[in-house]
């Protein structure tokens, strides 16, 4: 499932850049191309492993998984399916054929698209995560609680 190294998008803390790092060896820093601000970062062996159990960032354990859904994609299908759908009026059965054409381009996105994961606390990206069956969805609850309120989970999943 995971290909290639374990691929992680930090946000700089001072400009707000993606800055994008793989696991290297020795590194302490992970440095902005636009600020030039230096992130602080930790790789433990299982991050070499696609392993993630904790963030190398922020060292927390509590992460969601999200679809990687390639925005710019969706909104350019979505334009040519409305284009279509203008110029040919295609209704079958009621329906806009472009619309289920759109429905099962989208479908197939998600499909093919492993999600991410995400790191509660500071919004770090993980993709190519080979324990990705571990990681649940997004929850509220946790969400508000880590962001608001600075609660740490140290992994335990919040039941409901
Ligand atoms: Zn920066
Ligand atoms: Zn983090």
């Amino acid at each position: 499932m995971s290909e290639g190294p374990l691929r992680i998008t930090i946000t700089c803390t001072e400009c707000e850049s993606g800055i994008n790092i793989t696991p290297t060896k020795n590194a302490d820093v992970a440095k902005c191309d636009i600020c030039s601000h230096e992130e602080a970062v930790s790789f433990s062996e299982e991050h070499f492993k696609n392993i993630l159990k904790e963030c190398p960032c922020c060292q927390r354990k509590d992460f969601y998984k999200q679809k990687d859904f390639n925005r710019k994609i969706g909104v350019v299908l979505f334009v040519i399916a409305s284009i279509i759908y203008l110029f040919t009026f295609d209704y079958t059965y009621g329906i806009p054929v472009s619309l289920i054409i759109l429905w099962l381009v989208d479908l197939f996105l998600f499909k093919k698209i492993p999600p991410v994961v995400i790191c509660y606390k500071c919004q770090s990206i993980f993709r190519s995560v080979a324990n990705i069956e571990e990681i649940y969805d997004f929850n509220h609850e946790m969400n508000d609680r880590i962001i608001y309120s600075d609660h740490n989970f140290h992994g335990e999943q919040l039941e409901h």
